[in-house]
């Protein structure tokens, strides 16, 4: 698993073991759960929303900029471009569904 030195949001150093694990400390990770609210609720399901915020608090996305995440996969051993849009993930780029990685960047984008 990836350990984050300083907190994925707004750069803080980190010093506890959860927050280190989490890549956040706990008050943006408050405030990444109070991000996704409604528009949140409203566009996706709730089981994906879910692994979006497993996803999130895995520390598995790390800003890039301009909302582009890049994100690790579960096995840490690919990454992928993603924004709420667009992510080149094998799913996202399938385009059937809405990849868990585009979940989390728009959880994400509505938190910065
Ligand atoms: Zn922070
Ligand atoms: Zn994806």
């Amino acid at each position: 698993m990836t350990e984050h030195t300083n907190c994925l949001r707004c750069g803080r150093v980190l010093r506890n073991t959860k927050s280190i694990a989490a890549g956040y400390g706990p008050t943006c990770k408050a405030k990444v759960r109070a991000a996704a609210k409604a528009e949140i609720i409203a566009t996706y399901k709730p089981h994906q929303i879910e692994k979006a915020h497993e996803l999130i608090e895995q520390g598995a996305l790390i800003p890039l900029r301009g909302h582009i995440y890049l994100a690790v996969s579960s096995d840490g051993t690919e990454t992928y471009r993603t924004h709420r849009a667009a992510c080149n993930c094998k799913a996202g780029l399938k385009g059937h569904h809405v990849c868990k990685h585009r979940i989390a960047a728009h959880i994400l984008s509505l938190a910065a």
